[in-house]
């Protein structure tokens, strides 16, 4: 059985728009996914419907044999890593503290109301600090950090989750290209060395390249394309983003500039 599954899964927002149109996929455990299409197309409301932040309205979701449903979102949440395209930290704390958050589903609201965690979270954290090379910045404030590093906390803060699934919405969108390259790196070792699954929303076709195991492309809510890098020929890329061949050929960085 694979390890996340969607079936017939449509997402139709209270103002009737359809942003997913019957979506089937299969995903295996430990893959690295990057998902592309230009704006608009529904990738981020994939990402959230998959970890049941804005669930689905139609269809079926299965992880790790668990279908999603009212009654479970919450616990979904608790074990789903989700990296944000602002980070979303805490500013005014420090970066140890943010991390700590990614254990709040684990503790009753009166600890979370006081941020207060037992020492196991602590190491947890501590050694997801290791693992994005932040552990020397733990009582730094968040918001004296880079991009770069803001969002390096961010993943640390997804693992601190213990996570076996890590869904990241266009996290390198807000950071320059040596940041960028550096948490593509960073999120392709965690999926190779620890085994997490990773699904990455995408703009460049480049990254999603280089990095990704398999790719996924969504237009105006459709699957439009799923395949492996090597599939994903300029003349896909030209369905995928609704430019005609030609002008692919003739521009290598059309698509890029589309995305
Ligand atoms: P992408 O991540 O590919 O840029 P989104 O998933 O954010 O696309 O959005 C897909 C479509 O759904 C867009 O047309 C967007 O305007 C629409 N949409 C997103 N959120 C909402 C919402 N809360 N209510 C209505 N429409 C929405």
């Amino acid at each position: 059985m694979a390890y996340i599954s969607l079936k017939a899964v449509h997402k139709t927002y209270p103002n009737g728009y359809c942003a997913l149109k019957n979506i089937n996929l299969n995903i295996e455990a430990g893959q690295f996914i990057a998902v592309l299409g230009p704006s608009g197309a529904g990738k981020s409301t994939l990402l959230r419907a998959m970890n049941a932040l804005d669930p689905a309205t139609d269809g079926e979701i299965t992880i790790d044999g668990v279908t999603l449903n009212k009654k479970n979102y919450r616990k979904i949440r608790a074990h789903v890593g989700m990296v944000f395209q602002q980070f979303n930290l805490v500013d005014r704390l420090n970066v140890m503290t943010n991390v700590l958050v990614g254990r709040l589903a684990e503790r009753s609201w009166l600890s979370s109301l006081f941020y207060l965690f037992p020492k196991m979270d602590y190491q947890i954290a501590e050694a997801a600090l290791r693992e994005v090379d932040l552990l020397d910045k733990a009582w730094s404030r968040a918001d004296k950090l880079s991009g770069g590093q803001q969002q390096r906390v961010g993943i640390a803060r997804a693992l601190a989750q213990q996570p076996k699934l890590i869904l990241a919405d266009e996290p390198i969108a807000s950071l320059d290209p040596k940041a960028s390259e550096e948490v593509l790196k960073l999120l392709r070792k965690i999926c190779s060395e620890k085994g997490i699954t990773i699904i990455i929303n995408l703009h460049q076709v480049e990254y999603a390249k280089q990095y990704a195991d398999r790719i996924i492309a969504l237009n105006a809510g459709w699957l439009v394309f799923d395949g492996s890098p090597e599939q994903l020929t300029k003349a896909k890329q030209a369905e995928i983003y609704g430019t005609t061949i030609e002008e692919i050929h003739h521009e290598p960085e059309l698509v890029l500039a589309y995305a």
